[in-house]
């Protein structure tokens, strides 16, 4: 049976920066990364946004990729089972596999509605993509679900390849959960005034095939036909293998703040992971790609023997047409919200206050500003007055 020192379950950039994570304290110990998808590891968020605007598919592989590092790629692969007292997996083909380490860095399947009889790409990895250019080069007219990150860039997307585009969801607002009221009319307007039709407050309950078309019917009695339907209405954490395993399973995979599993010798990593957040009311598990690519690097070293706690406070960022933003910490609408606009939604930064304290930053339209806000989250200084932070990230 084959031995890997260190033993990785995951084929995003969770898993590869695990890689270099372990190489940074280990040139030599044997690597073996096992995934489901066919292809090497890639970067997801060109998958909506730049692979849309001439970007090439040579451009997203993951820098530097596993093989470059002496890690031995199991493509198609997926790991079923893990008997943890002889710390052996087992893929679906029946070969086991011994480990020393071991990672879980599974991430997660997107979240589907009940059957239709019509196809329904629910967008997540490459082959998806690859799914809704063919569509995209056949079809007009299309239905996108869901009004949050991903359906609001796959409709960017698809509208800049001069598609029709209708886009259905329950919230009042496009990303709803993260902006204040009046710059959450200004991510409306673009759409709309970019010719996207927004069906807001509202769900499909049918899909039907006709006449070569297909008719959609909503929660509030709106009917209207497309060519195509695609989904982005969030993911669900791949944690079976994990639960199965008997290893410690909330929301995502538990582990400690040196990314250890209720198993000591078994890590999670990424979207999969519920991790200890360094902030009061934080998330426990965050779906966005610098927390994947730093805490997938954070488990490889510790798997190699760094013991380092994870106390990385993660950013996430989006496109939508011109409109552009990074952000970091905890963006909630209902919280103090001081903006320091120079130009109302088009150029600025909001800071996002619990008790006084800045606890996330939006930088709207300004970028290379997150270094500086992290700083000014980890001070948890109170801040009586927040006007005085204006200019304090612009100005930086
Ligand atoms: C279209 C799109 C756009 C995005 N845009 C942004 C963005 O703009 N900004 C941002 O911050 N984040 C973005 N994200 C989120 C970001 O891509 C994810 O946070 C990141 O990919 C998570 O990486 P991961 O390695 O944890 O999980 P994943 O990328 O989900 O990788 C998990 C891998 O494990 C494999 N796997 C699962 N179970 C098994 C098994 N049992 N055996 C073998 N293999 C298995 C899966 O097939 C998959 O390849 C986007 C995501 C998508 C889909």
């Amino acid at each position: 049976m084959k031995h890997y020192d260190y033993l990785i379950v995951g084929g995003g950039v969770a898993a590869a920066s695990a890689v270099a994570g372990i190489r940074r304290r280990d040139k030599t110990g044997s690597i073996g990364l096992f995934s489901e998808e066919r292809y090497p590891v890639y970067n997801r968020p060109p998958l909506s946004k730049k692979l849309w605007m001439g970007e090439r598919i040579e451009d997203i592989w993951m820098r530097p990729s596993p093989l470059s590092l002496n890690a031995q790629e199991h493509l198609t692969t997926k790991i079923t089972a893990i008997d943890r007292q002889n710390k052996i997996v087992t893929d679906e083909f029946g070969n086991s596999y011994g480990y020393g380490k071991l990672l879980l860095a599974t991430g997660g399947t997107p979240s589907h509605l009940p059957s239709h009889d019509v196809p329904i790409i629910y967008f997540r990895n490459l082959d998806d993509y690859f799914a809704l250019r063919r569509l995209a080069d056949a079809k007009n007219r299309f239905l996108v679900i869901g009004g949050g990150f991903i359906g609001s860039e796959i409709a960017a997307a698809l509208n800049l390849n001069e598609k029709e585009v209708t886009m259905v969801y329950p919230e009042p607002h496009l990303v709803d959960r993260f902006f204040p009221e009046d710059l959450k009319h200004v991510i409306d307007q673009e759409y709309l005034q970019r010719g996207v039709k927004l069906i807001a407050g509202d769900r499909v309950t049918n899909l039907a095939s006709e006449n070569g078309e297909i008719m959609v019917t909503t929660k509030n009695g709106i009917s209207f036909s497309v060519e195509a339907v695609v989904a982005g209405i969030g993911i669900t954490p791949n944690t079976d293998l994990a639960k199965m395993a008997g290893l410690t399973v909330n929301d995502g995979i538990v582990v400690n703040e040196y990314l250890q599993t209720s198993d000591p010798d078994i890590y999670s990593a990424g979207d999969v992971t519920s991790f200890p957040y360094p902030y009061p009311d934080q998330k426990s598990r965050v779906e966005h790609e610098d927390n994947a690519l730093t805490q997938g690097k954070a488990a490889g070293e510790n798997m190699a023997g760094a013991h380092k706690p994870y106390t990385h406070l993660p950013f996430f960022y989006s496109d939508m047409f011109s409109l552009g933003y990074e952000a970091i910490g905890r963006l909630d609408k209902n919280l103090d919200i001081f903006a320091d606009w120079v130009k109302f939604g088009e150029e600025g930064v909001l800071y996002y206050l619990h008790d006084n304290r800045v606890v996330g930053i939006l930088n709207w339209n300004v970028w290379d500003g997150i270094p500086k806000a992290r700083e000014i989250i980890e001070e948890q200084k109170v801040y009586e007055d927040p006007s005085v932070l204006k200019g304090a990230i612009r100005n930086a």
